[in-house]
């Protein structure tokens, strides 16, 4: 199985990417942001929870997110692989997610960090929030909080996955294509 941690910043393009990687290697798609708004449409008592806590931009508690990620697994047991996006965020997410993955007898094959400087993630997240009109796109204060955040609970998970020797950098600066071609190299390296 051919299993990636597709890591980096709000904004940097995961999610972009992501839909590309799981075109090119036949990959199930499982980004806890997505699955969350989808709660959050269909009002359900998990998505009005989940809510709160992504209007200040901060963190859904883990226990929610690993629930999630752990049915997702257990829903697509025939899959190539997985594209985590936005998933794990915290240490004990990916913990969570070792363990996960290791009973369906499978690891992580590769962690890929986007990397995109602080003054182009906003820009970034400013114009998607023009696009597509998410909620934690348009406020400023929200915008910062989740940068703040990421730096703080998801920036050390490169250590986590550079002892494993899974980390790997991107540019996540220049076209899509281009950061395409930089994310497929080191998969296929
Ligand atoms: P995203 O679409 O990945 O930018 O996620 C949007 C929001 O959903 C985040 O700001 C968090 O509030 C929440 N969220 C998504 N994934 C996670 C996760 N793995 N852990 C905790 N909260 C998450």
């Amino acid at each position: 199985m051919l299993n990636i941690v597709l890591f980096g910043p709000p904004g940097a393009g995961k999610g972009t990417q992501a839909i590309k990687l799981k075109e090119a290697y036949n990959l199930v798609h499982l980004s806890t942001g997505d699955l969350l708004r989808a709660e959050i449409k269909e009002e359900t008592t998990l998505g009005m929870e989940a809510q709160a806590y992504m209007n200040k931009g901060e963190l859904v508690p883990d226990e929610v997110v690993i629930g999630m990620i752990e049915s997702q697994l257990n829903s697509n047991k025939s899959a190539n692989g997985f594209i985590f996006d936005g998933f794990p965020r915290t240490t004990e997410q990916a913990e969570a997610l070792d363990q996960l993955l290791s009973t369906h007898e499978t690891a992580i094959t590769k962690m890929l960090s986007l990397e995109v400087d602080d003054e182009e993630l906003v820009a970034r997240i400013v114009q998607r929030g023009k696009d597509s009109g998410r909620e934690d796109d348009k406020n400023e204060s929200v915008i910062f909080n989740r940068i703040i955040t990421y730096n703080k609970k998801t920036s050390p998970l490169k250590v986590y996955y550079d002892e494993q020797s899974k980390y790997h950098i991107i540019d996540g600066v220049g076209s899509m294509e281009e950061v395409f071609d930089r994310l497929q190299k080191v998969i296929n390296g």
